[in-house]
């Protein structure tokens, strides 16, 4: 096992402030096939922490890089439509706004399985996948979307300048927070920009996380969690300059970045200062902003206890929805297990027939909810309730209940 070095992952400061201790908890994409049942989790500590120089929340490196990199999981972005809507409206938007036609190149970092980069190409602009993930990538280059298996970095880009390749957009959504090395990754950006050339990324605002609770999007995988104030100071170091950012509804609320080279033609809008003083008034730019998160988690955690202990009392039977990764990091910090939670059902496959890391609780397909109906369905992924009500609307009008337990239990009869 790594050792923790309780320093800053970008800037090297010394980790002084604990946003939140998770205890214990295993990987949260390592579910575990039926066949291996027997052999026990690895367990590392789940703890985030705050930088009080450069503001970088993170989660302590304590789990080797080779197990969280050789997960047999493999995540398709396109399963989800709510996800698939959105990345549609920012292709037509982007494509209007910057003006990009069949002479223009668009790169996406983490291009998993086209699910973005199919919208760029109908329009007939060229366009050109990074994805680390072999078979996520096969997906995107049988639907014809050009695809380089690698990790994106400085060493890429500087290749893939030599190449000749001068991209008028990159694009990331939901990349950063995985990347063992945020400063080389976003130097590798600064790399490829040329002129008034854009990048675009979008990750999870960390205000929300704090603001509504979402300790459940922490885990082993997602090495830090970001704010403006976070980001500026890094774009900042390293030659680029925010002048556009979208507040955005996607996993609980994410911040959009537009950045651009620093001496580029973009002129700064209003929005940006907007965000900075949204943050600013949570005290994200003081350590003050990130104490009294603790207590708060403990609370959310001691009511969905509550609401799972009066049911099973109450002889009602509690399922869940969706295997996301946010859902093992919550049953493993509250210890639910199968007594509680009798099965979860996903939609996709791969999940299909294994069991969560830690809580070891059965996964299923969808149809499970029909033929072995519940009581109450616990949507562990809060962020697509309104998504999963609607499809089950069926299962409603039969009486079963719709519960989500972020930022509070709630019911929907
Ligand atoms: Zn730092």
């Amino acid at each position: 096992m790594t050792q923790t070095t309780n320093s800053c992952q970008y800037c090297g400061s010394a980790l002084a402030t604990t946003l939140v201790d998770l205890g214990l908890s295993p990987l949260s994409n390592s579910y575990v096939p039926l066949e291996q049942a027997a052999r026990p989790d690895n367990m590392y500590p789940l703890h985030a922490r705050v930088c009080d120089s450069c503001f970088l929340v993170q989660v302590d490196d304590v789990v080797p890089a080779d197990e969280i990199f050789n997960q047999d999981y493999a995540y398709f972005s396109s399963f989800s439509q709510s996800w698939l809507d959105h990345c549609l409206d920012f292709a037509t938007s982007t494509s209007n706004r910057f003006k990009l036609d069949e002479d223009s190149l668009v790169v996406e970092i983490a291009s998993n399985d086209g699910y973005l980069l199919q919208y760029f190409l109908e329009r007939g602009i060229r366009v050109l996948g990074i994805e680390p993930s072999a078979s996520v990538a096969k997906v995107a280059q049988s639907k014809g979307i050009d695809t380089r298996v690698e990790f994106f970095g400085k060493s890429l880009s500087q290749n893939m300048r030599e190449e000749g390749l001068s991209p008028d957009l990159i694009c990331s959504a939901n990349v950063l927070a995985h990347v063992p090395d945020i400063g080389d990754f976003v130097a590798g950006v600064t790399t490829l920009l040329t002129g008034d050339s854009v990048y675009t990324v979008e990750f999870p605002h960390l205000l929300n996380l704090i603001n509504l609770g979402q300790f459940d999007t922490i885990y082993h995988e997602h090495f830090t969690y970001l704010s403006l104030v976070a980001v500026e100071r890094i774009f900042g170091d390293q030659g680029l300059r925010v002048f556009d950012v979208e507040e955005v509804p996607t996993h609980g609320g994410s911040l959009r970045v537009y950045a651009c080279l620093s001496d580029a033609a973009h002129t700064e809008t209003d929005s940006v200062q907007r965000v900075r003083s949204k943050e600013r008034a949570a005290k994200l730019h003081k350590v003050d902003g990130y104490l009294g998160f603790e207590p708060r988690v403990e609370r959310i955690r001691d009511n969905l206890m509550d609401y799972l202990t009066e049911a099973k009392a109450a002889g009602r039977t509690v399922v869940g929805y969706g295997a996301a990764a946010k859902g093992n990091t919550l049953l493993n910090y509250a210890g639910i297990g199968t007594d509680l939670i009798t099965y979860v059902v996903d939609k996709n496959p791969a999940k299909q027939n294994t069991l969560l890391p830690g809580s070891r609780i059965p996964v299923h397909g969808v149809e499970m909810l029909t033929t072995s109906p519940p009581d109450d369905i616990l949507i562990l992924p809060w962020n697509i309730k309104d998504e999963v009500v609607a499809q089950l609307a069926d299962l409603r009008k039969s009486g079963i209940r719709f519960v989500t337990a972020i930022p509070e239990i709630e019911i929907v009869e």
